[in-house]
């Protein structure tokens, strides 16, 4: 699902955030992406939602070769992908129904569809009874179950989630976390950049460790393996 060839990041400041990346990430696998602050964890994300380009390697993400990916083919490309950040991203005056909606209208689905699948998946994260209500009257827990939902809607083949329980209390943490239990078990491959060491030692899944910009650890069923 995503393939990485000796990827490396330089930004124009002249930082290098990644260096000599191999990777291989199949489909349905659920992996968590551990290391440092400034290790190069958003980084790698970014580049996988070709929010950031590489400056030299090879990036493959559902067959698509990014390096060769023209611009206007992007918006193809973020279908496959769904994003939940940790500051949730929510836009403020609209509804919790129409944040969700918003995402399907972009690729003109029809009004019918819509409505069906936003009901569906404000089901799959329990807030049915908040589709009316703006973003601010909910918590912070529930505004990153909506926004969990938006990343789905659109039926994507991954979901990429950067330190997604970052701003949340370890109860509400625990709820997201199960939320993506069921979308990882349904088929989708979740990639999650974490600092929280209860969260990776407790739901064992591939612990990625990114350090100074370099892979220094890859294991099935790994540990967080740093000081909480
Ligand atoms: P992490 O997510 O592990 O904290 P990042 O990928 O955000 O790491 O950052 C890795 C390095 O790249 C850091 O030194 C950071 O300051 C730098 N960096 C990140 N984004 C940018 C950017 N847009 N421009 C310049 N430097 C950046
Ligand atoms: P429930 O209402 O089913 O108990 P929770 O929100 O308490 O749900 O927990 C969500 C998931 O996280 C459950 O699968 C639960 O087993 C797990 N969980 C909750 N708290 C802890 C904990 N402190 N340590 C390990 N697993 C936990």
């Amino acid at each position: 699902m995503i393939t990485m060839k000796d990827i490396s990041k330089t930004y124009s400041n002249g930082v290098t955030a990644l260096s000599g990346i191999n990777v291989n990430i199949d489909q349905g696998e659920f992996v968590y992406i551990v290391g440092p602050s400034g290790a190069g964890k958003s980084s790698f994300i970014r580049l996988i939602y070709r929010e950031v380009k590489p400056t030299s390697g090879q990036i493959v993400v559902a067959n698509k070769d990014l390096s060769k990916l023209k611009e206007r083919k992007v918006p193809y490309l973020r279908r496959d992908i769904g994003v939940v950040f940790q500051d949730f991203k929510l836009l403020p005056k609209l509804t919790i129904y129409e944040n969700i909606a918003f995402a399907m209208e972009v690729i003109e689905q029809s009004p019918r569809i819509i409505r069906k699948r936003v009901m569906e998946v404000l089901e799959l994260v329990d807030l049915k009874n908040k589709a009316r209500s703006l973003p601010h009257e909910l918590s912070g827990g529930e505004q990153q179950r909506v926004s969990i939902a938006r990343a789905i809607v659109n039926h994507p083949k991954i979901v990429i989630a950067d330190e997604p329980t970052g701003n949340l209390d370890p109860d509400t943490s625990w709820e997201i976390m199960r939320v993506f239990e069921e979308i990882n078990s349904r088929g989708t491959t979740l990639i999650m950049a974490t600092h929280s060491k209860e969260i990776v030692n407790t739901i064992k899944h591939r612990v990625i460790a990114i350090e100074s910009g370099r892979i220094v650890r890859d294991e099935y069923r790994g540990e967080y393996g740093y000081e909480g």
